[in-house]
């Protein structure tokens, strides 16, 4: 009982309803791994991972390569002791972080099988449901209004808007987004497409216009933290770091140098044992936290919201990329209604 006897990767690819444009990236589809561990008395446990080159560096013929590599290190463990497994795989941190989050989920997964206890309730069982936003990525202006419009009345209050290509473009975009979408609040993610200064200038139109942004996610490049910084001084609004952080040590250099209001933890960046470190300094440190995903389907979406209910850390979730998703059939340890995802 308990211990893991093999480990199986397969990769997956998941086409979109339409392009996901963002700043430095554009895609039609998603090609995830999937993780399958297999216990001795013969419960299964699952995780995604959904590999990210663009923020990771990470390559998904690469990552599958690892499946010989990784059954030898964490064979005949005890998922009871999980520790110990998440310990092994923080070793793959920099090289392939989603498939250090998809393992440390699906032994977590295995051990809730086997005790027939949901993983929220492990990870602390703090609430049972949670809001997501949605996001509009970079179109024409009348496309990402139309766009807007309709999220909205399906029942999402918060959208996440993507700008970060043309500063002047991205403020007629805001403003006629927020026109048409009186009520609604925005996280805007600029995906490190300004400098300081257009960050700056950003953030104040925004205020300026009274336009509704809580939070302003990585404006500047990830490794630009005295540019981060300048930002946040002048910015009247929340910013947040998300390509800048993924793993506990970024967490702490960020916040010891007071470069931030909101962390978006990501398990793709973190995977689990990180995201816990994270979440226990942001409280510590009174910074503000925000769940976000890569491109997962269901399965890998299961992850985070079973984290976010688990941990109940997140001021705002971001868990939205199994929505993109055509065709799947829906995998997940949750139920959505609108934009709620719930547990219980
Ligand atoms: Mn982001």
């Amino acid at each position: 009982m308990y211990r893991i006897s093999d480990v199986k990767l397969e990769v997956k690819r998941y086409e979109y309803y339409e392009t996901f444009h963002i700043t430095g990236s554009s895609r039609d589809s998603a090609e995830n791994i999937e993780i399958k561990l297999l216990l001795d008395d013969g419960t299964e446990g699952f995780g995604e991972a959904s590999p990210s080159y663009r923020v990771n560096g990470e390559v998904v013929s690469a990552l599958v390569a690892l499946e010989p590599t990784i059954k030898e290190m964490i064979k005949e463990f005890d998922v009871r002791e999980y520790a110990k497994i998440f310990k092994i795989m923080d070793g793959f941190s920099r090289s392939s972080p989603s498939i250090k989050a998809a393992v440390q989920y699906a032994t977590l997964d295995a051990f809730s099988n086997s005790i027939d206890l949901p993983v929220y309730k492990i990870l602390g069982g703090s609430k049972d449901e949670i809001e997501t936003d949605k996001t509009i990525s970079i179109d024409l202006l009348d496309k990402m209004v139309q766009k807007a419009k309709e999220t909205f009345h399906k029942g999402f209050h918060t959208l996440k808007i993507k700008v970060g290509e043309n500063l002047k473009e991205d403020m007629e975009k805001i403003l006629a987004i927020s026109d048409a979408t009186k009520g609604a609040e925005y996280v805007v993610d600029a995906n490190q497409g300004y400098t300081p200064k257009e960050a700056i200038q950003f953030a104040k139109f925004v205020h300026d216009n009274k336009i509704n942004v809580k939070i302003f996610e990585q404006p500047v490049i990830w490794n630009d933290l005295e540019g981060l910084k300048l930002v946040r001084y002048n910015s009247p609004i929340p910013i947040a770091v998300d390509e800048g952080v993924k793993t506990k040590y970024d967490a702490y250099r960020l916040i010891k140098d007071d470069c931030v209001d909101f962390i978006n933890i990501k398990l793709m960046k973190s995977g689990i044992s990180d995201a816990l470190s994270i979440i226990e300094m942001a409280k510590t440190a009174n910074v503000g936290l925000m769940i976000g995903c890569m491109s997962e389907s269901s399965l890998g979406i299961t992850q985070s919201v079973h984290l976010a209910t688990g941990t109940g850390a997140f001021a705002h979730c971001d868990l939205d990329s199994h929505m993109l998703i055509k065709e799947e059939k829906f995998r997940g340890k949750f139920t959505q209604s609108g934009s709620k995802l719930i547990v219980r």
